[in-house]
């Protein structure tokens, strides 16, 4: 059994939580410019009709109360990845296919989580209990339905669509739901009197193959119930960061420090959670005109150690003269590579050495942070340990 799991009204969600003010209102996230659209609209935006990718003109003129947010995109990515991690508790076998999507084969772990609607229902707590966000969940013996239930309740809905069902389910589903069926292919079935997976399937399939090509072939096989795509599993990211918008400007290096101490604790963490490390440190500085710098420094060897990534993104702070103040300040590591990438020795080892007894630090928080909660364990002092 797959589940396709999708939060609700994402970008608008997030604002929503981060913004106490806003919940229950209509917000519209979207760019401000004049030929800005909508990215995503709360559901009491909705309501006045407002959907993703109208223009934003067109969503003020359906919605005058709508409060128009422009996005936040590195906000959504960092929920995002804590989203995908603990999805990651349930299977292996997790596939993201946007910011806020992504399948789950849950196949065989019904020994751990129990049933396919016992397992979505504890996803759906593991989300909330993560980023306090709610989700939908679709479960079917395939990505396709799977797809198509968890869009049947939203939001916050869970639907399902046991194996025995499928058929029935596929009889009735209006061919607009199939992914790929596009306008002018939904008007091209209409005129042959199509109007469900059913009425395809009823159909020689000769005639199916002739008028559509490729996609016929594909229409037949789903209309039938086959769907061959496989859950894949995340590839190797290519970077990992954290970023923070502070709640107040800052020209202070030492209190910008702080936060880079947690960041690079965070962007370690996740590091050795899969099983990467990274040649690139950089620092990302916005300043409160917005205005936004960069600094990096490339490794000779490729780390995940949470304290080699401060040491280095600290040292990229001190040599960067702050003449305004800052916003948000960012760590992130690049230039990953598979743990098990055999990497050249070091001229010279000694800084090898030390970083190993480092390393052997972060599995131990790792474990103990994995066990009882992040900030459960700091390592104290560590801005003296480094002088
Ligand atoms: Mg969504």
């Amino acid at each position: 059994m797959i589940l396709h799991i999708d939060m609700d009204a994402f970008f608008a969600s997030v604002e929503q939580l981060d913004n106490p003010e806003l919940r229950g209102r209509p917000v519209i996230v979207g760019g401000h410019s004049k030929r800005g659209v909508v990215s995503t609209a709360s559901y009491e935006a909705r309501k006045f009709g407002v959907h993703s990718a109208m223009p934003i003109f067109q969503a003020k003129q359906k919605c005058p109360e709508g409060i128009i947010i422009p996005p936040r995109g590195a906000r959504y990515k960092e929920l995002s990845i804590k989203i995908m991690a603990a999805l990651h508790d349930f299977s292996p076998l997790v596939e993201p296919v946007s910011i806020d999507e992504a399948y789950v084969d849950i196949s065989g772990c019904e020994r751990i989580h129990g049933t396919p609607e016992e397992t979505a229902t504890r996803v759906k707590q593991k989300i909330y209990d993560t980023v306090n966000l709610n989700c939908s969940i679709g479960i079917a013996p395939t990505k396709f339905l799977a797809k198509i239930a968890s869009d049947m309740d939203k939001p916050n809905g869970l639907t399902i669509i046991p194996p025995e069902k499928v058929t029935e389910f596929i009889d009735t589903l209006p061919v607009q739901k199939v992914p790929g069926v596009g306008k002018a292919t939904f008007q091209q079935l209409e005129r042959l009197g199509i109007k469900t997976l059913g009425d395809v399937q009823r159909l020689p399939k000769k005639i199916v193959m002739e008028k559509f090509g490729k996609y016929g072939k594909r229409l037949i096989e789903l209309a039938s119930g086959i769907d061959r795509s496989r859950v894949i599993p995340y590839s190797t990211p290519r970077s990992v960061s954290s970023e923070i918008t502070l709640s107040e400007n800052t020209c202070d290096k030492e209190l910008l420090k702080k936060h880079m101490l947690n960041q690079a604790e965070e962007v370690g963490r996740e590091l050795r959670k899969k099983g990467v490390k990274g040649k690139t440190i950089s620092i990302k500085i916005k300043h409160a005109d917005f205005k936004q710098v960069t600094r990096s420094v490339t490794l000779f060897q490729p780390t995940q150690s949470s304290v080699v990534i401060y040491k280095e993104s600290s040292k990229l702070l001190d040599t960067y003269d702050i003449n305004k103040n800052v916003r948000l300040i960012g760590v992130g590591v690049s230039g990953l590579l598979s743990v098990d990438t055999p990497v050249q020795m070091e001229l010279f080892g000694a800084d090898k050495k030390k970083n190993a007894g480092w390393e052997k630090v972060d599995s131990v928080v790792d474990a103990i942070t994995e066990k009882f909660g992040k900030g459960s364990i700091k390592k104290a002092g560590i801005t003296d340990v480094l002088k």
